[in-house]
């Protein structure tokens, strides 16, 4: 596994700009939360249509976890260790909830809490795409002086395991192998990786990327060896770049660590281009696989790629990004459809029991031809598309759920119990 690398599809990457885009997110979140914003505004119609607000300093706590229908939200407190934190439980409709654990020195519970909800959310969807058995969660925890941290963990491990493999989790962004470790002497729920058999998560999520990618460049009529454009090749840019300097492809790779882009240029034959001028290079395909937000109405009306397809969780800065690309003819390939390989290896591995995840991230080709056609008959963006499909699968199913998920999670194999 490399350096940074993500787990389940978020990652620790970046983990020092990813805290500090989290603490602008929370800094952020704290001035939303005020007044003005999409879901404050939401929540202020609720409020004058009459709906009771819950307290938790106001905002209406359960009104917002009924906006996109989280199951359950808990709270953890404890004095003596000092975790503080939240674990959100999106939907189990599918399976049960997988998602990692994240710990920032957040700018507020507030913060804390948004996140696990969009986190948890985004896992939902990611899961339901990608065909497979389980829903999304999400732990955030705050981090802070007072945090006793090795107890903490433990303490956080049993309380997963008291929710009987209703819950799955992994490394996020801010976690340590120590963290892991700590909360694998409390709970069989947690993956620590590099666990024997799993293989690299990252290198699963590049494959997925690839075939997303094969599919994007055939809709798009483009043959031959087209030029892809890398932005960030760590774990899994550095993988995709391997795949596609393999399949011939013509690569230009950036990264902030400039070591990092010589590296991959030397193994792939690659050019190397300088960080900020990556999203501008002529190339059939543009593959963001460094930050999240990349993606928005100032580098959208620069882009000079027909596809954007990669690994960066959250490309679009807001979903409305989406709709730009497709009016500029661009194809954008979600990234949670593609960037499912790593989560979709998890549940093979520790729900499933498959050994060889290659037919299951093949499926990504399939899917993103489907997103594609959907988009294409409905007159909507891929993105909308994958939201569609992704909800298509849970709603039918949402009266019923299953509450214990234990029997489906081979948590014997993650103690190496077994
Ligand atoms: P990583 O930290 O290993 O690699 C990210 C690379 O991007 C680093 O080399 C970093 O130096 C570089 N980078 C950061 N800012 C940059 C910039 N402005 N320009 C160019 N390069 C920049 O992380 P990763 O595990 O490869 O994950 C990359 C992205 O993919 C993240 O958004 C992550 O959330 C997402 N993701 C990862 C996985 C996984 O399995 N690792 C799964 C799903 C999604």
């Amino acid at each position: 596994m490399g350096e940074g690398a993500a787990r389940w599809g978020v990652s620790e990457e970046e983990s020092e700009e990813a805290a500090q885009r989290q603490i602008g997110f929370a800094a952020k979140l704290g001035v939303t939360s005020a007044g003005g914003g999409e879901q404050t505004q939401t929540m202020k119609k609720s409020d004058s249509a009459g709906t009771e607000n819950c307290g938790a300093g106001g905002a209406g706590w359960l009104e917002r976890l009924a906006q996109h229908d989280h199951e359950q939200v808990i709270v953890m407190q404890n004095r003596e260790t000092g975790l503080r934190g939240f674990v959100a439980i999106h939907d189990t409709t599918l399976g049960p909830a997988f998602g990692g654990v994240r710990i920032l020195p957040y700018a507020s519970e507030t913060a804390a809490l948004e996140d696990a909800l969009r986190l948890s959310r985004a896992m939902t969807y990611k899961a339901s795409l990608a065909g497979l058995p389980c829903g999304g969660g999400k732990t955030t925890l705050v981090e802070h002086p007072g945090l006793r941290r090795a107890a903490a963990f433990e303490l956080l491990g049993a309380m997963v395991e008291s929710l009987g493999g209703r819950y799955f989790c992994a490394r996020d962004v801010g976690i340590l192998d120590a963290d892991l470790e700590a909360m694998a002497r409390t709970t069989r729920f947690v993956g620590r990786d590099p666990a024997p058999g799993l293989g690299d998560v990252s290198e699963h999520t590049a494959i997925g990327v690839w075939h997303s990618m094969r599919a994007c460049l055939e809709a798009a009529g483009i043959g031959g060896k087209a030029r892809v454009a890398i932005q960030g090749v760590g774990s899994v840019g550095g993988w995709l770049a391997r795949i596609l300097a393999r399949e011939g492809f013509s690569l230009a790779v950036a990264d902030a660590r400039e070591e990092r882009a010589a590296a991959v240029a030397r193994e792939t034959g690659a050019r190397v281009m300088a960080a900020e001028e990556i999203l501008f290079a002529e190339a059939e395909v543009l593959a963001p696989c460094a930050l999240g937000g990349v993606l928005h109405a100032e580098t959208i009306a620069r882009l000079r790629c027909r596809v954007v397809c990669g690994c960066a969780n959250n490309m679009l800065a807001t979903p409305e990004d989406g709709e730009a690309m497709a009016a500029r003819g661009i194809l954008y390939a979600p990234d949670y459809l593609a960037n499912a390989g790593g989560l979709i290896r998890g549940a093979d591995f520790f729900v499933l029991g498959v050994e060889d995840s290659g037919p299951s991230l093949a499926r990504i080709y399939e899917r993103t031809h489907e997103v594609i056609a959907r988009a294409k008959a409905e007159g909507i963006s891929t993105a909308r598309a994958a939201d569609r499909l992704a909800e298509a699968r849970l709603k039918p199913r949402k009266t019923h759920r299953e509450m214990t998920w234990s029997g489906k999670v081979r948590a014997a194999a993650l103690t190496g119990a077994e």
